[in-house]
């Protein structure tokens, strides 16, 4: 079982179960244009990570609902709306979704930050994403095309980009309807049909989208969402022989499992996986905006990010001012319910979460580490019930020491030290996963710094940020393929070679 996913309450017969209060909305699974009960009628609570009670009931899809989601987006693949349609009005489809997330954009972000329990302005960071990933690729649904290409002899011959089929995605918690749209988006824009298998802790703007998808206009089949379990829903979509391709975003250890599921089936995966970021601070650096930035990249979203700065290297000769000012910092974030606007961090989003970091942050102090601020649960009486662990910064960890190598996903930063480039690349680049911040104003170190580091995405003097734009992805266990970008559509197209003898 996948840490995060036992609490879910599945019970059989009614749509409510026993526990289930009067006012708790349930949703079926999404499915040619409708919602519908899984087959097997089982349906699993979804708590508000704040109080651990319950705020919504969604339909636990087994195998046979994945085989009727799957049928549904071959249907809507091979039909003449959708097949036929222009590319042109293709795009003008993924406008007019970006547009209806537009419209029910407080919403969206209310429930995002409800159901994960991150504070709602990062929710609706999260939610305006979105609609910039829809807008972006609305532009380029008409410009998917293939090449003439010179060869011997009076012969043309072209390449066709067609789409693939039935695109399968995965989804995570941390960051639900973004992370899902970031592999959608592509995917309409190149015609292909969709089924979402959301993080079953967080269905519920998964649902609302495809719900979106329909008032936009996409016909019926082309967006479908199957909630449940990864090891049995996840596991099924991922294994249909019908499915073209699959992206997934998770845990390296699912994303393992997956592209051993993909080798088996001979099938193209996107995979963005874990982290265990370095994020450097030379002597130089503005020191306000670096607090900032390391503040930002280990303590958003409670720390549940993959790109998490959360090895943390500071120059020698600033160490002691700087750790001062940042353990200063962390002591005075307002930790508290997403909702809340005040709220600077909010809980983890299971109690499992939660369970797996104070593990860690027993075991950092057990290690030898030491704990300079945090790292224990939340003592305020209205946060007991919840999953709130403090923002926790550990000092004198040593690099083979199991926070400094294992991604904890919560708020724990773990702070390094270092005096010659050469021993902190050594240090930054000996983990297996790949992506990473540096802070200094000397722009021959932030280019050579960046060259040197083994990672896929660097950013310089801010950290975290992406646009729909930019190409997001990692090296070594972090990622296969990548997503985001114009040339993140071909992960969605098969190229076709076309040879015509002319004489
Ligand atoms: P997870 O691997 O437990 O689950 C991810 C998704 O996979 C969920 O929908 C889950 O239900 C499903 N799943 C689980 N087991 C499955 C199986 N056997 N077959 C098919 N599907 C299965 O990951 P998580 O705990 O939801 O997310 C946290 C992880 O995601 C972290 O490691 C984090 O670094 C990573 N992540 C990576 C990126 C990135 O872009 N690189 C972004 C966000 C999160």
């Amino acid at each position: 079982m996948n840490a995060g996913e036992s609490h879910t309450l599945i019970v059989r017969g009614l749509m409510a179960g026993p526990d289930t209060p009067m006012d708790v909305k349930e949703h079926g699974l999404f499915i040619a244009g409708k919602s519908v009960p899984s087959r097997s009628e089982a349906t699993a609570g979804v708590l508000d990570p704040a109080t651990n009670q319950p705020i919504a009931r969604v339909a636990s899809g087994s195998e046979d609902d994945v085989g009727t989601a799957v049928e549904a987006a071959r249907n809507a693949f091979e039909s003449p709306e959708w097949r036929g349609l222009d590319p042109s009005k293709r795009g003008r489809l993924l406008w007019l979704l970006g547009q209806q997330v537009r419209d029910h954009f407080e919403e969206l972000a209310r429930i995002e930050s409800l159901n994960v329990g991150k504070p709602i302005r990062e929710a609706k960071g999260d939610i305006a994403y979105v609609y910039k990933l829809f807008e972006y690729y609305a532009g380029i649904a008409d410009k998917i095309q293939g090449d003439t290409i010179p060869v011997p002899g009076a012969r043309l011959d072209y390449t066709v980009r067609e789409p693939l089929g039935v695109t399968a995605h995965i989804a995570p918690w941390n960051y639900p309807l973004l992370l899902a749209s970031r592999g959608i988006a592509p995917a309409l824009a190149a015609g292909d049909t969709v089924v979402l298998k959301p993080a079953s802790l967080t269905p519920l703007t998964a649902l609302m989208l495809a719900d979106l998808a329909g008032k936009a206009g996409f016909p019926p089949g082309v967006v479908n969402v199957v909630t449940g379990p990864g090891r049995t829903a996840g596991n099924a979509l991922a294994d249909h022989p019908d499915v073209d391709s699959v992206t997934f975003t998770g845990s390296t250890e699912t994303g393992k499992q997956i592209m051993q599921i993909a080798a088996r089936r001979v099938r193209p995966v996107t995979l963005e996986l874990g982290g265990k970021n370095p994020n450097i601070v030379f002597a130089e650096a503005k020191m306000d905006r670096a607090l900032k930035g390391v503040l930002f990249g280990i303590f958003q979203n409670a720390g549940q990010m993959c790109w998490a700065g959360s090895r943390l290297f500071v120059h020698e000769s600033i160490r002691d001012d700087f750790m001062k000012k940042l353990t200063d910092a962390t002591a005075k974030l307002r930790v508290g319910p997403g909702s809340k606007e005040e709220t600077q961090m909010g809980p983890l989003v299971s109690r499992e979460q939660e369970t797996s970091v104070l593990g860690y942050i027993e075991d950092g102090t057990r290690s030898g580490a030491t704990l300079l601020v945090g790292g224990r649960k939340a003592e305020a009486a209205d946060l007991r019930a919840g999953n709130f662990v403090m923002p926790t910064i550990f000092d004198e960890v040593a690099g083979d020491m199991r926070i400094a190598r294992e991604e904890i996903f919560g708020p724990v930063l773990c702070a390094f030290d270092f005096r010659e480039e050469d021993e902190l690349i050594a240090a930054a680049n000996d983990t297996e996963y790949g992506l990473a911040a540096v802070w200094t104003q000397d722009l021959r170190t932030a280019h050579r710094v960046a060259s040197r580091l083994e990672v896929g995405m660097v950013t310089i003097n801010e950290f975290p940020v992406t646009f729909p734009q930019s190409p997001f992805s990692g090296f070594k266990q972090s990622a296969v393929g990548f997503e985001q970008g114009i040339d993140a559509v071909d992960a969605y197209t098969r190229v076709k070679n076309v040879m015509v003898n002319l004489e």
